[in-house]
């Protein structure tokens, strides 16, 4: 796909020297195999998800607030909840938090198809015009409580939460695969999240590893129609 009639060669510079910062912080990690994930990064055009003014902003590594007091996350979150997601060209993805759509985007570029939910109408809206406009036509987006998860296309190779989750989510499991993969940030009691990848085993259980400390919105019941 070419984004290009959304860039500026200032977007563009810009883009590159987030991206290289990315792979430093990658690189610090000790991560390996990370190209697919920055290409990815390199490509979709952050600032289009962003109120207009926000073309500089966009590409510093950081979350910004969006309506409905929610945030776009931070660029290295997104980076590496792409990585440890270790998503497949096949993938079939469950994305609960829309948010913005930019996670989305990275998403649909990477994975074979992406349902996505949000449970704030005024962002599932703006989110989906912005898939649109970019000319994705891989994804499904739906103003939906992300705690019933979407049965109807499960299940599911890959789900990731881009909220806080209070705990690990047994609907959601159900609607994972065998070798199916989640990663989600698990709230760990004291105000931040650890970020988990769960990897469902034959026998249903369940193998959690434990990715580092990070800080997201809080996964929260039920929808909200209020606009802002
Ligand atoms: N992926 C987004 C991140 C947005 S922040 C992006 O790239 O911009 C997390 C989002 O999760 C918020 O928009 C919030 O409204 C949404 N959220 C929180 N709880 C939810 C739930 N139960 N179901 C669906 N979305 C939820």
């Amino acid at each position: 796909m070419n984004f290009e009639t959304f860039d500026t060669s200032i977007t563009i510079g810009l883009r590159r020297r987030l991206t290289e910062e990315l792979e430093k912080e990658f690189k610090k990690s000790g991560y390996t195999n990370y190209e697919m994930v920055l290409d990815a990064i390199s490509q979709i055009p952050r600032h289009f998800f962003l109120a207009k003014g926000f073309e500089v902003l966009a590409y510093e590594n950081e979350a910004i607030e969006i309506e409905a007091d929610q945030t776009i996350s931070q660029p290295l979150t997104v980076a590496i909840q792409t990585y440890i997601l270790d998503i497949k060209p096949e993938d079939h993805i469950l994305e609960i938090g829309t948010g913005s759509g930019y996670q989305a985007a990275v998403l649909c570029l990477l994975a074979k198809e992406v349902v996505s939910l949000e449970r704030h109408e005024v962002l599932y809206k703006k989110s989906t015009e912005k898939l649109r406009k970019l000319g994705f036509k891989n994804f499904r987006t739906f103003f939906q409580d992300g705690f019933i998860g979407n049965p109807r296309y499960a299940p599911y190779d890959k789900i990731l939460l881009t909220c806080g989750a209070p705990e690990i989510p047994q609907t959601l499991i159900d609607q994972l695969k065998i070798g199916g993969q989640m990663v989600l940030p698990k709230d760990d009691g004291k105000g931040k999240q650890d970020m988990i990848r769960l990897t469902k085993k034959e026998d249903g259980s369940l193998e959690e590893e434990n990715f580092g400390k990070f800080m997201f919105v809080p996964m929260l019941a039920g929808t909200d129609s209020k606009s802002f």
